[in-house]
C-alpha cells in the first residue's frame, strides 16, 4: 500500500531522468512518451502504490520539480 505520492511540475522538469534512476522502488520509469511544455521527455508514474514518500526523487531532482506528500496514517489504533 502507498504510504505517499509524488507530483511532478512538468514547467520545471528538465527531462533528466534522475529520479526514475534514484527511486529504489520503481515508481518511476524514464522516459516516457510524454513531452513537458518546454520539450523535455517526463518520467512516467509505473507503480505510484510502491511509493513509501521517501523523498530521494525529490532531493536528488536538480530542477525542484518534485514535491514528495507523505500520506497521514489511516486510523490511530484503539485503546
Ligand atoms: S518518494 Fe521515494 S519511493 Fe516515492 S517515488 Fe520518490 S524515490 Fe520513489
Ligand atoms: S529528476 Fe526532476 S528534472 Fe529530472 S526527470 Fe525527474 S522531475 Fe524531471
Amino acid at each position: 500500500m502507498a504510504k505517499g505520492e509524488i507530483t511532478i511540475n512538468e514547467l520545471r522538469c528538465k527531462g533528466c531522468g534522475i529520479c526514475a534512476h534514484v527511486c529504489a522502488r520503481g515508481v518511476l520509469r524514464w522516459p516516457s512518451d510524454k513531452l513537458t511544455p518546454n520539450g523535455y521527455l517526463l518520467p512516467a508514474f509505473v507503480a505510484m502504490d510502491r511509493c513509501n514518500a521517501c523523498q530521494v526523487c525529490g532531493w536528488m531532482c536538480p530542477d525542484h520539480a518534485i514535491e514528495v506528500y507523505r500520506f497521514a496514517e489511516a486510523a490511530a489504533s484503539k485503546r
